[in-house]
């Protein structure tokens, strides 16, 4: 099976590795030449262009930061001109695994049907690490047998698939849990920082916390204090990780989505505040864990 791989980011590339791993013969475009560099280093192919990229693929894979970007891959319109859906073949099949709002990720899928290409919404949690290891959660949206024609693929890189629902139903999953992630995120920073102020070892306190009720993936598996877990963005000064930035787009579009239908999401739009504060200050390129810094308590 022949797939083009599209976005290899901190999450893009080592998810098409994975597909190199499994057998695929996978090729790959990004805009950064690094990127490109280092597919091809781990036996991938690499293509000049995304129009290149998708000839003759059955299968075209998209993980690219937000809806303007999908937007412009598959329809055209942006500074890429004309979409590469136009030049797919009919039968072919696409999996989007970049978070954009539910309304985009329907958008392309009933441009991909009209064309006769199926799409599915298939965003990931899990991080860096999780898509290193082939491990990620895979939220997909679209219809059942959409999702089997996905799986073969999926399942290379992830160890747990849901089907959300239809058509847009894996965003909107996707974005309930990373508003809970973020919320999560910025409170375990501003329980550390209290522990810190008041005397403890954050390694100490976060090792408490994580056999507690105050228990989270972030405290256990993605901790925001530097010196309490290896291999995570805040043992390596918060690179390679999830973006301030793109955790503000996500948290932009958990409003978004309750504006539509008038629900509140108070701490949701409390925690979108902190993170544009947070990246209005320089460190919207930081991973999001960063945040810890704003809560440090000042002792003069
Ligand atoms: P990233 O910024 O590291 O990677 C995005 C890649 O897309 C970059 O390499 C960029 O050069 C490339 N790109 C941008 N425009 C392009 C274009 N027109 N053509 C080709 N390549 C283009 O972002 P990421 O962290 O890999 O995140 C990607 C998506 O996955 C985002 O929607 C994000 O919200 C989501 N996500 C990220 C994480 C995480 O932990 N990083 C976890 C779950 C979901």
């Amino acid at each position: 099976m022949k797939i083009a791989f599209i976005g290899l980011g901190n999450m893009g590339l080592p998810m098409a590795k994975n597909l190199v791993k499994a057998g695929f013969s996978v090729t790959g475009f990004d805009l950064s030449g690094a990127a490109l560099q280092a597919l091809e280093a781990a036996g991938g192919k690499t293509a000049d262009s995304a129009a290149q990229a998708v000839q003759d693929a059955q299968v075209v894979l998209s993980m690219l930061p937000a809806a303007a970007h999908v937007k412009s891959l598959y329809l055209g319109g942006g500074q890429g001109g004309q979409g590469v859906l136009a030049q797919l073949a009919p039968g072919a099949l696409i999996i989007d695994s970049s978070t954009i709002s539910a309304s985009a990720a329907r958008e392309v899928a009933e441009a991909a049907k009209a064309r006769g290409v199926d799409m599915v919404d298939a965003p990931v949690s899990g991080g860096t690490v999780a898509a290193d290891a082939g491990t990620l959660t895979f939220m997909v949206g679209g219809d059942s047998v959409q999702l089997e024609r996905a799986r073969a693929v999926l399942e290379k890189m992830g160890k747990n698939i849901f089907h959300a629902g239809s058509h847009g139903a894996g965003q909107t999953a996707k974005v309930c849990n990373n508003m809970l992630l973020g919320i999560i995120m910025s409170g375990t920073c501003e329980a550390l920082q209290l522990g810190i102020a008041n005397g403890l070892d954050p390694k100490v306190l976060s090792e408490i916390i994580g056999k507690s009720s105050g228990a989270s993936w972030v405290v256990n598996s993605y901790n925001p204090c530097p010196g309490t877990l290896e291999n995570v963005p805040s043992a390596r000064s918060y690179s390679g990780g999830f973006a301030t930035d793109l955790m503000l787009k996500d948290l932009g579009l958990a409003v978004e989505a309750a504006t539509d239908i008038r629900a509140s999401v108070p701490l949701g739009g409390l925690a979108r505040n902190l993170y544009a504060l947070h990246s209005a200050s320089g460190n919207g390129k930081l991973d999001f864990g960063s945040i810890f810094n704003m809560f440090a308590a000042n002792k003069s």
